[in-house]
């Protein structure tokens, strides 16, 4: 079919194109002092795209990138494309030994490194040296601004100058297969190595419309970028800002004020978030707090949402969706669509209804929650616990250089995603838990999310995560790790106790479920992408006896 004379292959770096002419003198991106118009980053990205060509890339070279939320950040996502490579962002807070895997494993030519990173950037060279890799080490190209300290030397060239040496009539080079690669990302490697995930033009392409839609995230939106961009090319917003003529409002660091400052300031309407985030919001101090005049949308996922920080948020004046996803699915592939008739319902029952992850994307083909022993989906009881798995254009192609764990996670077409949900009534999916973090007690499963939940509303919880420990007699019982909020002017901590908390789950849940052992931390163990590391949690109660 690709030899039809109007087969037109399906790719985000057309949002770019269109914007430029639909939206020209809209502000594209506002950061600190810059703004651009989408005129102006469409003809920055032709410029970048025809010197990164120049650098004698092959097609479908991998070009990386190690940047916060910066212009330069967002103007990769259609350059890089646009010049015929794979543009692969790269998690800053993974650390040198974990960014020299990826590079070597990626083969990437091309390093970007924004100059908050330069160090980390050096240090990774010195491991890939090390590694006697001498000859795959990356063209460096620094990224500065009027921030970055004078006198930084790095690397062979500089961004700005690549911009500037660039040809504004670039034609991009000619996409001829849609399932050709867009993207490189690697897994956060929650629960196994990471993994470098495949991204299509086809698959973001797809993503993004559906994300659109699915949020009903209308034209000329303000978007705040306080999810990293290097999380699954922001959930796709990188392309879905420009699908809609929208601003980027980039955030070079998230901090409560930094947020409720660019909120007030650019009348932010929209902003994707893991729900970790809610916490830093709430959590504000009274002097770093601006009124929200008008609703601001998230788009919250990444971790299961507590209905408790649902309720909270949106009493701030947010208005909250949940999604649900992975890198393997494109970012979303889940979210919980809301329906009219919820609108009567009172707001706690609204935010147990939000914490449901939903029904599938508009794009992606099916969902499903099923017995992996019998393959058959399980009865939407809103109890019967199954492996939940998906199926659609959207979803990764395989994982680079590895054939073993491609088909591992898939099966008869369909990706298994390692986590364990219910179905309810209404056919949307709930998460219980990740199949490894379910603990089963005495022959019954445990969701540690469900038990989450209702820590998560006890008024001097911050956060919590409850893991499986051994018990002589039911094999396995739940433990709680808990933090608890700090008063300001006063770091007692202290006053609540174990005794206090099982209470409180005894009034609030089934015996069964209620945590042997509470342990109070002061912080919970998280990989690079801010969820928590429940095998170390496990570790560290593996000797325990339970109560
Ligand atoms: P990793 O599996 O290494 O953490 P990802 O960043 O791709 O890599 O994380 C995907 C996982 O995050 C999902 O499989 C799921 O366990 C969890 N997750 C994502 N969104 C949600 C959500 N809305 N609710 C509960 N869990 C979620």
């Amino acid at each position: 079919p690709k030899c039809e004379a109007n087969y037109s292959p399906l790719s985000p770096v057309t949002f770019l194109t269109r914007c430029a002419k639909c939206y020209g003198n809209r502000i594209s991106i506002i950061h600190e002092g810059i703004r651009f118009t989408w005129q102006q980053t469409y003809e920055r990205c032709c410029r970048l795209a025809s010197s990164i060509r120049s650098l004698n890339l092959a097609k479908n070279d991998v070009v990386s990138v190690l940047a916060p939320n910066i212009p330069a950040m967002y103007e990769m996502h259609f350059a890089v494309p646009m010049a015929g490579g794979v543009l692969n962002t790269i998690n800053t807070r993974l650390d040198a030994n974990n960014i020299a895997t990826i590079l070597l494993h990626s083969e990437a030519k091309v390093l970007f490194v924004d100059y908050e990173y330069v160090p980390k950037a050096k240090e990774t060279l010195e491991l890939l040296m090390g590694k006697k890799c001498h000859s795959s080490t990356p063209l460096l190209i620094l990224i500065d601004d009027i921030n970055s300290p004078t006198g930084l030397q790095f690397g062979e060239l500089e961004y700005e100058q690549l911009v500037y040496n660039g040809d504004p009539t670039f034609v991009p080079e000619k996409i001829h297969d849609e399932w050709a690669p867009i993207a490189l990302n690697y897994t956060s490697g929650t629960t196994s190595a990471p993994k470098g995930v495949v991204y299509s033009h086809r698959g973001a392409y797809l993503s993004t419309l559906s994300l659109i839609l699915g949020w009903k995230m209308g034209t000329e939106p303000v978007y705040l970028w306080t999810l990293p961009m290097f999380h699954c090319n922001g959930w796709t917003f990188t392309w879905g800002v420009a699908a809609r003529g929208g601003t980027n409002v980039c955030l070079r660091n998230i901090s409560a004020y930094n947020i409720y400052k660019n909120i007030s300031l650019h009348h932010v309407t929209h902003m994707c978030c893991a729900p970790i985030v809610f916490n830093i919001i709430l959590e504000a101090k009274p002097s770093e707090r601006i009124e929200i005049k008008s609703s601001v949308e998230i788009l919250t996922g990444g971790a299961p949402p507590p209905p408790s920080l649902i309720e909270k948020i949106e009493s701030l004046g947010f208005h909250v969706m949940h999604a649900y996803g992975s890198t393997e699915a494109t970012g979303p592939a889940l979210v919980c669509e809301w329906q009219q008739q919820w609108n009567q319902l009172p707001k706690v029952e609204q935010a147990q209804l939000k914490a449901r992850q939903g029904i599938s994307i508009l794009t992606l083909e099916d969902v499903d929650v099923i017995n992996v022993d019998t393959m058959e989906s399980v009865p939407r009881d809103g109890k019967t616990m199954g492996e939940i798995v998906l199926r659609g254009s959207s979803i990764m192609k395989g994982y680079l250089k590895d054939p073993e764990s491609t088909s591992k996670a898939f099966c008869d077409g369909w990706f298994h995603t390692g986590d364990v949900g219910v179905v309810h009534k209404d056919g949307y999916l709930e998460i219980k838990d990740r199949s490894k973090d379910v603990i089963i007690s005495g022959g019954e499963n445990i969701s540690s999310v469900e038990l989450e939940s209702v820590l998560y509303k006890h008024p001097r919880v911050l956060e919590a995560a409850v893991v499986a420990m051994p018990h002589p007699r039911w094999g396995e019982s739940p433990c709680a790790f808990v933090v608890l909020k700090k008063f300001e002017g006063n770091n007692k901590t202290n006053d609540v106790t174990e005794a206090d908390i099982i209470g409180y789950c005894r009034k609030n849940m089934p015996p069964f479920m209620v945590p042997k052992l509470v342990k109070f931390v002061e912080d919970l163990p998280k990989t690079s992408t801010g969820k928590i590391k429940k095998f170390e949690l496990r570790d560290k109660v593996k000797n325990t006896v339970s109560r």
